[in-house]
């Protein structure tokens, strides 16, 4: 381990880290690997600064000028995969297949983002009335923060910048201090691209950095994606001063089962879509809801078959399937989960709490851990685990299944499994959350759509990337003109302006 703290990217160049840091860890091996910065509100200061003094020139470069920088982007980000998804499975411990899907997602964003030209030309009308017309624009805001957590180190950081910055702003970029290293690199490759210096800044740090930037006069609006708790702080904090923010939250996902499934699919999916990541994404399945006890019994058979056999390893093992828990806390707190769960009397069908793994003792490895005859009143029901936790719940009917979903505080994504389409239609249609999968249980929207939760999983009404990130990241101008003919002597008008009706 160098004594080198990780510091920050600030006006198109690296800055040492100084003052407070803290420690970054190899998950696999439990190994302190670095140190990082904390910011100090000063340091955030010098990045908001050099945010607001790139953008007047910024804001004036056309957008395919714009676009072009992203399409060299889009190629050095490729180019660079290798580089990057080992210092994902490095910090985030996730397996190397993992960390590729991941970084691929993100590079769809940037591929979206090529198309600036298309996404801002805004709209006209011509003669309004007449001789007068009138259009809409989409103007940047300023100065954009983003403040991402640990579990997409580079996925969430390219939900955001890549978009806030094609539309024109200039962005702040607070990652999460648990993987810091993905974004100096994501940032680093967009000055390579030939982003002008100061547009794309990225302070490592905690609270503190992140007060700062919800403190900040310059800053517009805020982006912001991590638990529930946080999200509403940084919503409420924002909002109270006038800013834009958009704060995506925690997840309890559900995924119904239905009698006429197939059975052997719907487990393979659900053994994915829950441990895949050790169950550290908002999208993971953590409840699986058996409608009747005859598929519930098929399907914790097969559940418990797969699970046993799941490989759980390092990354560095190509054979590995789910890799270690982030910290030693999370993984004390998501074991602590699993004992709360034998107290509160559900049946712990797979025990993932005594998996050792040799060489990697000191590593915060959890197997997978399978819950059966888990009711709503229960915390490992109740709350986000965000580990490699299943908890199966039966139903008696579609109704009740959807009930439940209905009453659940998260509204992130959920997802159906049956060959019913009229089931699927009223599932799709009626079902109180912002992502659904009708047979597909991570329903991830692709770049041309947007991401986001309902009820407690989404603070503020606009979604991360595709469409609704145009408009989160632009104010809307409508502009009115007419070019009155020389001469032509007009009179003082004093109705409000209108087209006269037909007599
Ligand atoms: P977190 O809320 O602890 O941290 C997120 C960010 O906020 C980090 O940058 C962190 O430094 C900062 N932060 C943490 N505590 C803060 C505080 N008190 N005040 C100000 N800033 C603070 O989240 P995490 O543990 O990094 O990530 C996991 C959570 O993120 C899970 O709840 C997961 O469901 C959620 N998540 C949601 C989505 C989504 O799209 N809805 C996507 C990914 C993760």
């Amino acid at each position: 381990m160098s004594d080198e703290i990780l510091g920050h990217f600030i006006n198109g160049e690296r800055i040492a880290g100084t003052g407070r840091s803290s420690a970054v860890f190899n998950p696999a091996t439990g190994e302190a690997i670095g140190r990082v910065a904390m910011a100090s509100s000063e340091t955030v200061a010098r990045a908001v600064d050099a945010a607001a003094a790139a953008f007047p020139s910024w804001r004036e470069t056309p957008p395919l000028k714009r676009a072009r920088i992203m399409f060299r982007y889009k190629d050095l980000l490729e180019r660079n995969t290798r580089r990057i998804t080992e210092i994902i499975t490095r910090e985030h411990g996730k397996v190397a297949d993992d960390a590729l899907g991941e970084f691929s997602r993100g590079i769809e964003v940037v591929e979206y983002t090529c198309a600036a030209p298309e996404l801002l030309k805004g709209e006209f009308a011509k003669n309004v009335s007449a001789g007068i017309d009138s259009w809409s624009e989409h103007q940047p805001l300023g100065v954009v923060a983003g403040i991402t957590p640990f579990n997409f180190p580079a996925l969430v950081p390219l939900w955001m910048f890549p978009m806030a910055i094609v539309c024109g702003n200039t962005f702040v970029l607070k990652p999460s201090e648990k993987d810091p290293s993905t974004s100096l690199v994501l940032a680093e490759l967009m000055s390579e691209a030939g982003l002008p210096d100061g547009v794309l800044n990225v302070v490592n740090g905690d609270k503190e950095a992140v007060d700062a930037l919800l403190k900040s006069r310059e800053v517009e609006a805020v982006s912001f994606v991590g638990a529930t708790p946080t999200a509403e702080y940084v919503y409420a904090t924002g909002t109270a001063s006038g800013k834009r923010v958009q704060a995506l939250g925690g997840a309890k996902n559900h995924a119904i089962v239905m009698p006429d499934a197939d059975i052997d699919n719907a487990a393979n999916a659900l053994m994915g879509a829950a441990y895949g990541t050790s169950g550290e994404r908002c999208m993971a399945i953590s409840v699986a809801v058996c409608v009747g006890d005859e598929v519930a019994e098929k399907v914790v058979g097969k559940l418990k078959d797969g699970a046993t056999r799941m490989k759980v390893g390092p990354a560095s093992d190509a054979a590995s399937e789910m890799g270690p828990l982030i910290t030693r806390d999370h993984f004390e707190k998501v074991r602590a989960y699993v004992d709360i769960g034998v107290e509160e009397g559900a049946t712990l069908v797979v025990d993932g709490r005594e998996l050792a793994l040799q060489g990697y003792e000191d590593g915060y490895f959890l197997g997978p851990c399978l819950f059966d005859h888990v009711t709503p009143d229960m915390r490992i029901y109740r709350e986000e685990i965000f580990g490699p936790v299943l908890s199966l719940v039966r139903a008696a009917s579609l109704e009740d299944a959807m009930a439940l979903i209905d009453d659940h505080e998260f509204g992130n994504g959920t997802c159906i499994f049956t060959r019913d389409g009229e089931a699927a239609r009223h599932f799709g249609n009626r079902i109180k959350v912002g992502m659904v999968g009708i047979n597909v249980p991570l329903p991830v929207p692709v770049a041309v759509h947007s991401f986001g939760g309902w009820k407690r999983s989404l603070f503020g009404d606009l979604y991360a990337y595709g469409p609704d990130s145009v408009r989160f990241y632009t104010r809307r101008k409508t502009l009115t003109q007419r070019w009155p003919s020389g001469g032509v002597r007009e009179r003082a008008q004093f109705s409000f302006p209108n087209t006269p009706l037909e007599a």
